[in-house]
């Protein structure tokens, strides 16, 4: 169905914020960004990333919708930690985890980034990520021309 992008993601902003306690912000040039995909399946990959984020950084979280061209691009940035460029390659691997986040507490199985492909791929979306130690972590999401309205 057609969705709003920009409320969208603030709809799933809001219940991070509440439950996490954690500046989030959604930056866009337009007021209003309209696609035609799966909302269900586009929710799922924005909470994948955004609950990576709150795991692995500690302060606030950028939201960046833009549209280029016939793309909407869909950006979850932190200020975290990072990954460093020999374990970046194999995050969207299934059951990868960078050693140092698998002696965190805050657990996880190394499922949500190849699950959140696997979802993108299915919408012929594009599922990027980079990172910089001590920098932070962008992950990007493209969606391709045919799911734009
Ligand atoms: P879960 O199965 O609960 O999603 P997970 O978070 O470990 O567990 P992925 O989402 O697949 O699994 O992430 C894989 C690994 O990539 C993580 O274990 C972590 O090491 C690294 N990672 C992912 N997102 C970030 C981020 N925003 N900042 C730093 N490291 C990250």
């Amino acid at each position: 169905g057609k969705i709003e992008l920009i409320s969208f993601c603030e709809g799933i902003a809001q219940t991070f914020r509440r439950t996490g306690n954690r500046e989030i912000t959604i930056e866009s040039e337009f007021k209003e960004i309209y696609a035609m995909t799966i909302s269900s399946k586009l929710e799922q990959v924005i909470v994948i990333l955004l609950d990576n984020a709150m795991k692995y950084s500690e302060s606030s979280i950028q939201i960046m919708i833009k549209r280029q061209d016939n793309e909407i691009v869909i950006g979850v940035k932190d200020h975290g930690g990072g990954i460093s460029p020999e374990h970046l390659p194999h995050v969207f691997d299934r059951f990868y985890r960078v050693d140092s986040s698998r002696a965190r507490k805050t657990g996880g199985n190394g499922l949500g980034l190849s699950i959140a492909r696997t979802l993108v791929e299915s919408f012929d979306g594009k599922l990027e990520i980079q990172s910089e130690v001590g920098e932070g972590t962008l992950v990007t999401l493209t969606l391709s021309h045919q799911i734009l309205i």
